[in-house]
């Protein structure tokens, strides 16, 4: 792809003083409906960087053009190409407001005009103008530290990936080198897609980890060696870019509702089935994280009281007899050989007969550990990604039978439950949507372009 020098406006706010750690999750920002902008702004001010106030900030007079254009660029964040007229519905602005701002962002480099080829059969007059954001006018890291892998991308403001790569690691006892590893890979994106750096509007970090609500880790007994590290200092302090923190199933959740498969939904359930188990839910529109941030732990219900020992303490939980690799430990006690997850992968593919029997059985004890979160929940969606997904049928059909067995038929029947179609990538997809949310607030402090 050919690279080039983006168009910036004057005294650019992008070059502000030294990033500030959000600790506080913008999550339930990232899942409001575009009809409903009010939702937001609860939290908005604890989500936006002590450096750059937003125009609606408490402590700020209300500077209506800031305003607007944060109307604007969060429509055009939520929908990639609308009309000047479908801005004004959207938005709630007068059109000559919209006509305005519009205008000022196009100077700014920031929106561009696009036009919508004519439908199949419309042999006469002008294609409708649209208008969509610059995707090069500015850039988001996703970083996904899970428990075996360090992966980093880089994404255009649009959210499409134009850097990506991945480094086997053991991290749980090494933040170290995890971290290490991480700032290596965040810089090559920049130095490799030469991205200009003040341009990098932020770096969202997913792990494998419960984050609490002040965006801190409860690493103890699921990433040990973790336990009083604070990645999101440690990143900021060697990268200079504001840090957003999130666990890697909310990650999921919210790539899936961005890019891939719950677009348009406003109630899912999104279930990971790697060596950690959890989910990330959106309920009526809005990211559920719970009073500490906790909520989604699916992998720690109980689905076999006398089950084996979990690394949380508890027995039973549904890890333990659910994740890869606990059917590599089923198939290895029962063949009397160590079996990696890597080959359990391997014997899936290939169908062998007691990998898929175990598999058959993780996806009943998924479905029972569904059925209590679909009747809480009543969601409309529920995505399953993660490592086990590769068994395709002999996964979703017992998972779909044994929670169509344990709900009642109002709450299944029209729950759809499908595979990811973002797979390994959600969680470092919807890390870098985390920065990406924040556009909006973010480049409406972009000053206009100089006379
Ligand atoms: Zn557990």
């Amino acid at each position: 792809m050919i690279w080039h020098t983006i168009r910036r406006g004057t005294g650019s706010h992008l070059n502000g003083p030294r990033p500030v750690v959000e600790r506080d999750s913008i999550l339930t920002r990232l899942s409001f409906s575009p009809a409903s902008h009010d939702c937001y702004r609860e939290r908005v001010h604890a989500t936006v960087p002590d450096t750059q106030a937003t125009a609606d900030s408490p402590d700020s007079p209300i500077n209506l053009a800031s305003l607007g254009r944060v109307r604007v660029l969060r429509a055009l964040t939520d929908r990639p190409a609308l009309s000047r007229a479908e801005l004004v519905q959207r938005t709630g602005l007068a059109r000559a407001t919209v006509g305005s701002v519009v205008d000022d962002l196009i100077a700014a480099g920031l929106v561009r005009k696009t036009t919508e080829p004519l439908a199949a059969g419309a042999r006469t007059g002008r294609p409708p103008q649209l208008l969509s954001l610059e995707p090069l006018a500015g850039y988001a890291i996703g970083l996904d530290v899970g428990h075996d892998h360090v992966r980093a991308i880089l994404t255009d403001l649009v959210g499409t990936t134009l850097w990506d790569e991945s480094v086997a690691l053991s991290v749980d006892g090494d933040p170290r080198t995890a971290l290490d590893t991480a700032v290596q890979l965040i810089d090559r994106a920049v130095g490799e897609t030469g991205a200009p750096r003040d341009r990098v509007l932020g770096l969202g970090l997913g792990i494998a980890c419960p984050v609490d609500a002040n965006g801190e880790l409860y690493a103890d007994g699921i990433m040990p060696g973790w336990v009083g590290v604070r990645p999101t200092d440690e990143l900021t302090d060697r990268t200079g870019l504001a840090v957003r923190l999130v666990n890697d199933a909310n990650a999921g959740v919210l790539a899936e509702r961005r890019f891939g498969a719950a677009r348009a939904c406003t109630n899912i359930v999104y279930l990971r089935l790697s060596s950690g188990i959890g989910a990330g839910m959106v309920c009526d529109g809005r990211v559920l994280l719970g009073c500490g941030g906790f909520a989604g732990e699916i992998g720690h219900v109980t689905v076999e009281p006398h089950g084996d020992l979990c690394r949380c303490g508890n027995r039973g939980c549904l890890e333990t007899v659910a994740s890869p690799p606990a059917l590599a430990g089923l198939l290895s006690r029962s063949w009397g050989r160590t079996v990696s997850t890597a080959e359990l992968a391997d014997l899936i593919r290939a169908g062998d007969r007691g990998a898929l029997r175990a598999v058959e059985d993780a996806g009943d004890a998924v479905g029972r550990a569904l059925a209590f979160t679909v009747m809480l929940l009543n969601p409309e969606l529920i995505v399953v990604g993660g490592d086990l997904v590769i068994a395709g049928a002999s996964l979703f059909e017992p998972m779909r039978r044994t929670l169509t067995r344990n709900s009642m038929s109002s709450h299944t029947r029209r729950l759809r439950i499908v595979s990811s179609t973002l797979g390994d990538s959600a969680g470092v997809r919807g890390a870098a949507a985390l920065v990406l949310d924040g556009v909006p607030e973010r480049l409406a402090l972009e000053p206009p372009p100089a006379a």
